[in-house]
């Protein structure tokens, strides 16, 4: 349930955090100062973070700028593309399980895209840094700028998605309807500002809670759940039926707050 950052969680053994607009901005390295605060957290509790992107974001945004000692990243474990994988560091970082979509149907995830944009006559921008369609193995994602528009773009590519989102929300709720009803075995969910992500059945944030409890021995009520988008349709909002207290931010400041705030609780 929803609980307020002053509340004390020093029984809490777990923090998991969303990682894309609740630890960095969207699409953008980690700040020093959050790498200190986790760094810091790290020394006091277990830390989990679980989100949509792929295990090479979670290496190029957040683990390249983590300064921590090896020692503390024993306490860290990463579950990437919505827990349908998982890491965990044993002198070095080693992949666990992987949950990966067929071959025929990531085939067929990629030509229904092609389906639905010609059914609403979707026109993409003129200008896309790579891939607009990426097989994530374990996951597909639709980009509508491409995968790599803040990585050439930099914070000008975070405002155009922005910018994107206001005004077009509608066309990619059409999209992922439409996706969901040719794809009804399928898991279609509108992810970040300009995508839309699809995986097995099931797979969600709520999902991905199941799959740390059950793989670091955790129950739920030992959990706080940190994420920016646990409202309806949200992709953090899954945890709500989970029963796990969680705290809703707006961006990486309050979630710096938040680290701020758990550690000075004794
Ligand atoms: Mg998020």
């Amino acid at each position: 349930m929803k609980v307020s950052a002053t509340q004390k969680f020093n029984k809490k053994e777990l923090i998991v955090f969303d990682l894309d607009g609740t630890l960095i901005r969207t699409k953008s390295p980690m700040t020093q100062e959050m790498s200190r605060l986790l760094g810091r957290l790290l020394s006091v509790k277990k830390v989990a973070i679980i989100g949509g992107g792929k295990y090479g974001v979670f290496g190029s945004l957040f683990l390249d700028h983590l300064q921590v000692s090896k020692q503390l990243l024993g306490n860290l474990f990463l579950f990437p593309t919505t827990a349908t994988s998982f890491y965990r560091y044993q002198r070095g970082w080693k992949n666990v399980y992987a949950i990966e979509l067929s071959a025929e149907q990531r085939d067929r995830i990629k030509k229904t895209f092609q389906r639905v944009f010609h059914e609403i006559s979707y026109v993409h921008p003129k200008k896309t840094y790579g891939q607009l369609i990426e097989d994530r193995r374990t996951q597909v994602t639709f980009s509508v700028f491409g995968q790599d528009i803040v990585a050439v773009l930099g914070h000008k590519g975070v405002l155009m998605k922005e910018k994107w989102k206001r005004e077009h929300t509608d066309t990619k709720m059409k999209i992922t309807k439409l996706m969901a009803k040719y794809l009804p075995e399928l898991e279609v969910r509108a992810a970040g500002f300009t995508s839309i992500d699809v995986t097995k059945k099931g797979i969600d944030k709520a999902y991905g809670l199941g799959q740390i409890e059950k793989h670091l021995h955790i129950r739920i009520g030992e959990m706080l759940f940190i994420g920016d988008a646990i409202y309806p349709g949200g992709n953090d909002y899954a945890v709500v039926r989970t029963g796990v207290d969680y705290i809703k931010v707006e961006g990486p400041e309050e979630t710096k707050k938040i680290i701020r705030s758990l550690l000075t609780q004794k």
